[in-house]
Parts: C-alpha cells; structure tokens; sequence
C-alpha cells in the first residue's frame, strides 16, 4: 500500500484518498476493526502502537505523485492521526507536507484537543476537521474506547474549530447506544458542520437489540436543517 492511497468499499464513504502514518493505535476501542485486518489481538494492536517506518520520506514521494489532486485526503482509516504526543508531531509534519504539495486533507480523530495544536494549518487550507463522538456517557467511553480521551474534551474540540471557523464533521459510527448518539447530535448539532451516520458492523449482540429503523428517523429528525450523510449500512433498514 503506498502512503497515499484510495480506499476501497465501505471506506469510500468516508474520503476518495487516506493516509495511515502508524501500526496500531492507543485508544483500543472495543470495536475497532483493524486488529482484524491486520490478524493481530486487540492488546498487541494497542501496546504495539508505533510509526511506520521512514513515514515521512515515503509521504514526500507520494506527496509529490499526487500534487495538486483535489480529492481530500482522511487521516486516518487504521489509527488516530493524534492517539499519543508522536503521532501528534508526525501528523504535523505530514500535514505540512500536503500543504507543500497542495493536497486537500481532512482529519478523524478522539483526541480533538491534541488536533486544535493544527488548526493554524487546517485554517489556513480550508480543511477540515473530524472527530468521532458516538455517545455523551464516560461510562460508555471508558467500557468502548477504554485509551481515548473524554468526551467532553472532543467536543470542546469541536466547539473551538467551530469558533473559529473551520469546517467540522462527527462520526456518528459504530452507534452502540441508540439514544447516546441522538444526545450527541442535539448538544453539537450547532457547531458541526456536516454529520456521517451509520450503525454498528460485527457486533451481534449490540446490533440485535437496536431498533435501526427508529434510529434512521430519530437520527433524521434530529438533523433538521443540518448536512448529514446516512450511511449505507443504516440505510439500508429505510422503510419505503
Ligand atoms: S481510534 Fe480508531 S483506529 Fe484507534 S483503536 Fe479506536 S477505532 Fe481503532
């Protein structure tokens, strides 16, 4: 896979090109699906959390092959561009790098705060900012994504991209808890600007006690008069 690269499947719903600049991530959410891909425990893909290696001499390479391409770029499908103080500094200098080459980037991140250190760069390029925000409850954070941080802090995050004009978006995806993420939407709905909504994936025993039809409609008519992609996965239980 080359530094710069375009997802496949499910991933294109999210960003036409992504960047991953680690193995591993801190945060070990419970759900998260790369361990799986890269047929490793949940406990080694977090304690084994490290950048790839020459990451940025491979980036400037790539960087360089897709100047000036307008299809925005996600940081990142398999890890939080801000999990440690690391990734944050490598973040920095690969967002830099885009910015040389005149590439369009967005992030998704848990650690909001860490990213509002990279605003400046954000800002000035009309990027965009992300961060995933699933429910309000810090129970539910600590059972889910047990190494990232508070919730309050990403929406804080959220709330400071806003005032200062940037463009934000939340991840409404894995939902866990139906009701948790309508409370999201309602406390942020006037500090986002767009909203991604999908459902839970793999998780059985979650996903057949959620009425997802009734979320389609709770989550729709929270979004009112706001931007917001349904995705397909939760489209799918749209009764006609
Ligand atoms: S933040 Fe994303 S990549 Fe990191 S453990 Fe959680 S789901 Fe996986």
């Amino acid at each position: 896979m080359t530094i710069i690269y375009e997802p496949k499947g499910k991933a294109l719903e999210y960003s036409p090109l992504a960047i991953n600049l680690y193995n591993g991530c801190d945060h070990a959410c419970k759900y998260c699906y790369c361990p799986g891909i890269f047929r490793k425990t949940l406990e080694n893909w977090s304690k084994e959390s490290a950048p790839r290696k020459n990451i940025l001499a491979q980036l400037e390479k790539s960087a360089a092959k897709y100047a000036n391409d307008p299809r925005e770029i996600l940081f990142s499908f398999t890890s939080d561009p801000y999990q440690n103080d690391t990734a944050a500094k490598l973040t920095r200098e690969a967002l830099l790098i885009c910015e040389k080459h005149n590439l369009r980037c967005q992030v998704l991140t848990k650690n909001g705060m860490a990213a509002t250190k990279d605003f400046d760069i954000i800002k000035r390029n009309d990027w965009k900012f992300g961060s995933t925000i699933i429910f309000k409850s810090e129970s539910l954070r600590e059972e889910w994504e047990p190494g990232a941080p508070s919730i309050e802090s990403r929406i804080e995050a959220v709330k400071i991209a806003h005032s200062m004009g940037i463009y934000t978006w939340v991840s409404i995806e894995p939902v866990v808890d139906a009701g948790e993420a309508i409370s999201v939407i309602k406390e942020l709905k006037p500090y986002v600007s767009f909203w991604k909504v999908g459902k839970i994936n793999h998780f059985p025993t979650v996903e057949k006690i959620i009425d997802w039809h009734k979320f389609l409609v709770d989550a729709e008519s929270a979004l009112a008069g706001s931007s917001f992609y349904i995705k397909k996965d939760l489209e799918k239980f749209r009764v006609k």
